[in-house]
């Protein structure tokens, strides 16, 4: 059946990088088969300078009709100055909420070819594969009440609430549940059970869901241990079921792990597996227009994308192997490169990969 994807290429370099996604794609349907549609449209900074928003009706529209959607990347200085409701930033959440994406899959994974990019000794990352499940759509930054208000003394007091509803924990659960079940089968859930009570139930209603998988070794830690033990031993983890804000910061370290922001990909999805997908990167304005950005985490997006909502697990596989062989080849993006590689650019990496591709 005919497949139809977004493709919202964004800002900054998000243009440069999706288009080399697109040439993967391109690439899957003329050689391979892949039967696929794709539209185009307009999010983040470049939607309100076209359009007054930064997440127009038309988008969203398409958004909803599409089987899933790859973005490159919002934002940029340019943007910065606008009120908060304008933001590109915002137009970002806004298609998470109202596509009712919970779950953000973030996988580190390190490349042998680029083991000495991490920051951490390479006998310490070397073969890291981790999935970090967190919730997108709850937690503290979404919880009411919120907000910043003037109290009788005079004092401004800052305040967010941190909530979790039982189904909300259910259903993230089951999401790290099943993809251990295609991966080593444990699960660990971060949590601050120990202080905060909404955790509490968290770690009890994912240890209830943990009931339905017997073959998955479930296991519960505190975050600040889970943080510690990211940098120390990495490689103890499978897949890692958090909240949104212990997610947001605890992915940022995974991802930092491989050292290589340029080269990991993420996929939000719904309850239906309907998903976005985009590079765990923003949109880069240093590098912007440059064709230097690496194009590499988008083109895995494409791979996350094909794997989780378009059910083609076989071209997923042939997008990683078609990376891995270009990494083999010693191609380098600037943010990558270390001795003895060559340096190339954006379209030339890109060019590489579909060639890859192509000679499969
Ligand atoms: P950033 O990720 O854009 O850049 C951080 C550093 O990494 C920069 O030096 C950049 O040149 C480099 N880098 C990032 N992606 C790269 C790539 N593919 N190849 C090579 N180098 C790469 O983070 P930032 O500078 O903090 O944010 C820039 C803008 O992006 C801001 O407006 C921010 O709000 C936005 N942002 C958007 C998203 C998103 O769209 N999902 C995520 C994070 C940040």
């Amino acid at each position: 059946m005919r497949k139809r994807i977004l493709i919202l290429p964004g800002d900054g370099i998000g243009p440069e990088i999706v288009a080399e996604a697109v040439k993967v794609l391109d690439c899957l349907r003329q050689d391979f088969g892949l039967n696929l549609e794709m539209d185009e449209a307009l999010m983040g900074g470049s939607a309100y300078d076209a359009a007054g928003h930064p997440l127009p009706d038309a988008t969203l529209a398409l958004a909803r009709e599409a089987d899933a959607v790859l973005l490159g990347a919002v934002g940029g200085p340019k943007w910065e100055q606008l009120d908060i409701s304008m933001r590109p930033e915002k137009g970002l959440l806004g298609l998470r909420s109202e596509l009712g994406l919970f779950a953000n899959l973030r996988p580190a994974i390190l490349y042998p070819q680029l083991a000495d990019a991490s920051t951490l000794k390479a006998e310490v990352v070397f073969g890291l594969d981790i999935m970090i499940v967190r919730e997108l759509t709850g937690g503290i930054y979404f919880g009411q009440p919120r907000g910043v208000r003037t109290l009788d003394d005079g004092q401004r007091l800052g305040l967010n609430t941190l909530t979790y509803k039982e189904s909300e924990i259910e259903r993230i659960a089951r999401v790290a549940f099943d993809i251990a079940m295609q991966r080593e089968r444990r699960v660990c859930s971060v949590d601050k059970a120990n202080v905060l009570e909404c955790t509490e139930l968290w770690r009890e209603v994912v240890s209830g869901i943990g009931n339905d998988y017997p073959q998955v070794e479930l296991s519960h830690m505190y975050v600040d241990n889970a943080a510690m033990q990211l940098v120390r031993a990495p490689k103890q983890f499978d897949v890692i079921v958090t909240t949104n804000m212990f997610g947001d910061i605890l992915s940022d370290c995974a991802a930092m792990l491989t050292g290589s922001i340029g080269m990991l990909p993420s996929a939000s999805l719904d309850a239906g597996g309907k998903g976005m997908y985009e590079p765990i990167h923003g949109s880069a304005p240093d590098i912007a227009g440059q064709g230097k950005a690496n194009p590499l985490a988008t083109i895995l997006s494409v791979a996350m994308l094909l794997r989780y909502s378009l059910d083609e697990p076989e071209m997923a596989e042939r997008i990683e192997k078609a990376v891995d062989e270009v990494l083999d080849g010693g191609l380098r993006t600037p943010d990558i490169w270390s001795d003895g590689c060559r340096e190339v650019g954006t379209v030339e990496i890109g060019d590489a990969v579909a060639a890859a591709l192509s000679g499969q």
